[in-house]
């Protein structure tokens, strides 16, 4: 098998050690004789499994009792939904904090549930891309909780400040940003992470949610998207996805063995620095978004000459760089680089890129 470092922004990679993990155990789990996949999301083996990935990952964002941790299904876009309808209490207003793509998706699907507050916070000032900081936003007094997103997967921008605002709700979509770095719970009503960024495989769908937000669902939300229903039935109303659930348990534990979020962070900061700092060092290489905004998870350039990538594109691949291709609505190139992305994985990028501006600059 080839050796390759693969840069998708999600489904992503997972780390090496788990996979093996995963394909040790896949035929016989535990010695039980079956593969996890194959048991019932009510047998004592797969409960076991269940509440094993929930404490770790208690531990690893240090969640508090007052919150519940759910499992869900329908994806970060099936949040879009959920949290209106579970959140709004008859509330006619929500704010909408508008950073870029994904934000803006959210926006748009809560129309179909109330009057979102446009809140755009995306700033242009010589020719770099800034957000407003929390202080600056244009928050109302009518709304049932503001929405925002700390890491745009797309535009390739993070707000690191985590907002506090007194008496407000603040939901987060951490799809791209959960587990990344340090976060202090408390500060949010609910944060709620598609899993195929940073944690493991599609299928599953975080939710934390503070657990007095929990019971005021609007009637006509179905239930596999009732917070209530979920957090009674330990997110097993209907069948859970369990090889994702087991799988990301794994990525939990890989995760405390590599010592949490204190060391990833660390070297997540280490990693994404290596990118900025060769891209900020040439003008081959340009990303122009104001240093405090910049994702650690994301790093989105584009070549001062847009003719050459997609053979830079051609090239990375020859050097098993794979799935640097920028989203299709931004362009150009990008490196997702979470987690499980290894030091080596990026130092080997930066190498082929310092090759390909000397041979093509
Ligand atoms: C990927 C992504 C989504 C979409 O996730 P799905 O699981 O495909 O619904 C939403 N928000 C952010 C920030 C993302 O990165």
């Amino acid at each position: 098998m080839n050796l390759i470092y693969n840069f998708s922004a999600g489904p992503a990679m997972l780390p090496k050690e788990v996979l093996h993990q995963a394909e040790k155990e896949l035929r016989d789990w535990n010695q039980i004789g079956s593969s996890i996949m194959e048991i019932s999301h009510r047998s004592k083996e797969f409960i076991q499994v269940s509440l094993e990935t929930e404490q770790d990952l208690r531990d690893l964002l240090s969640i508090p009792d007052s919150y519940e941790i759910l499992f869900c299904q329908g994806g970060a876009r099936g949040q879009f939904s959920a949290v209106p309808m579970n959140l709004l209490k008859n509330c006619k207003y929500a704010d909408y904090i508008n950073s870029g793509y994904w934000s803006n998706c959210a926006l748009i699907e809560a129309k179909k549930y109330c009057i979102p507050n446009n809140i755009l916070i995306k700033q242009v000032q010589y020719d770099k891309i800034f957000l407003l900081k929390p202080s600056e936003w244009n928050i109302s007094d009518t709304s049932a909780y503001i929405h925002y997103c700390p890491n745009e997967t797309i535009d390739g921008t993070s707000i690191y400040e985590e907002p506090k605002f007194k008496d407000k709700i603040i939901v987060g979509d951490f799809s791209s940003f959960i587990l990344s770095r340090k976060i202090n719970i408390e500060n949010y009503g609910l944060i709620y992470a598609g899993a195929q960024k940073n944690i493991g495989p599609s299928g599953i769908t975080i939710v934390i949610i503070r657990k007095d937000l929990i019971g005021y669902a609007c009637k006509m939300l179905p239930s596999v998207f009732n917070y209530h229903i979920l957090s009674k039935h330990n997110s097993m109303f209907n069948t859970p996805p369990t090889f994702s659930w087991y799988l990301s348990g794994l990525v939990f534990k890989w995760l405390k063995k590599k010592g949490g979020i204190k060391n990833i962070e660390k070297l997540n900061e280490k990693k994404s620095n290596l990118l900025y700092q060769i891209i900020d060092d040439s003008d081959f290489y340009i990303n122009n978004i104001d240093k405090k905004n910049r994702s650690r998870m994301n790093i989105v350039f584009h070549l001062h000459d847009s003719k050459l990538n997609n053979f830079f594109l051609e090239e990375a691949k020859k050097f098993g760089l794979h799935a640097l291709k920028g989203h299709y609505a931004i362009g150009g190139m990008r490196a997702s680089v979470y987690n499980a992305m290894p030091l080596e994985g990026v130092q080997s990028l930066s190498k082929f890129m310092l090759y390909f501006e000397k041979r093509y600059g």
